[in-house]
């Protein structure tokens, strides 16, 4: 069916100061946000997340949300792109997606979501023989989009190729000035730590990473373990039984967040160039 305003030509006409103009109808704007929102890749679990509907019950995640919202605001032209780390369940892709979804809506972004081990995945996948697609192919709208949510970033198997592979990303996207926003699980302590952005990912990626986002660590219980409307109690208890609280998580001896003296460990390995990526003797899971 046609559409009644502008009969397809995707055209209308408006008055401004008493003098008759045209400019885009709504139909040709709704048109282009569906044509931008299907090349965003965004997965269907995450499609009705708005920053609207976004539970902000700490200040973490209120602060989160004024970043979010922030960022769309003032995008394309942003000075740093976003980085949330914490626990499952936070929050941090809701918020990604959603910010991508506002700027797709509000400034016409071309912007696209990769899970990490999906979008290496792919990368691989295109070694194969058979694979018709290169591998620049799939990484060429990684690297060139305006907006990039890489998410979950450090959940991938650690081997010097994953490691050139997003150094490549991230620092394509870095030099060309272009935003991105990632999210992980990982947390910013010290690199002796295995979950640590650091040993996982690498002290490189995550100086540019510090350079080109804003890190912020988001903090609340699990929404998917408490439901969307807990109460006091119903959080108290869950801190205290659940095997997925942060309290009740072993950390291996360091604290749960980053302390002033792991960061300045980290930044005295960084500047004497002794940079030790490889799992220490004696911890699990080399
Ligand atoms: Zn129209």
């Amino acid at each position: 069916m046609p559409c009644e305003i502008c009969a397809d030509t995707g055209w209308k006409s408006i008055e401004v100061d008493g003098v008759s103009r045209v400019t885009r109808c709504d139909c040709w704007h709704q048109r282009s946000f569906e044509s931008l929102l299907k090349g965003a890749r965004i997965p269907r679990r995450y499609l009705h997340c708005e920053l609207s509907n976004f539970d902000d019950h700490t200040d973490s995640q209120r602060r989160a949300l004024k970043l979010a919202t922030r960022l769309v605001d003032q995008f394309p032209v942003v000075d740093k792109g976003l980085l949330f780390w914490g626990e499952n369940g936070v929050g941090k892709t809701h918020l990604a997606v959603a910010l991508m979804k506002e700027a797709i809506r509000r400034k016409g972004a071309r912007a696209v979501f990769y899970e990490t081990r999906e979008l290496l995945k792919l990368v691989r996948d295109t070694y194969n023989n058979q694979a018709e697609a290169t591998e620049l192919d799939v990484l060429r709208p990684v690297l060139e989009a305006d907006l990039l949510v890489l998410d979950d970033l450090g959940r991938e198997k650690k081997s010097e190729w994953v490691e050139e592979t997003l150094g490549l990303v991230v620092n394509t996207r870095y030099s060309e000035r272009r935003t991105t926003v990632v999210t992980t699980n990982l947390q910013d302590v010290d690199n002796t730590d295995p979950s640590s952005v650091a040993l996982q990912l690498g002290l490189r990626i995550r100086s540019r990473l510090l350079e080109m986002c804003e890190w912020l660590e988001i903090d609340s219980h699990d929404t998917r373990e408490v439901g969307l409307n807990p109460t006091h109690d119903e959080i108290a208890n869950w801190q205290q039984t659940s095997p997925a609280s942060p309290k009740n998580r072993p950390r291996g001896g360091l604290p749960a967040k980053s302390s002033g003296q792991a960061r300045a460990q980290l930044k005295n390995r960084e500047s004497d160039g002794r940079a030790d990526l490889r799992w220490p003797g004696g911890r699990a899971g080399s």
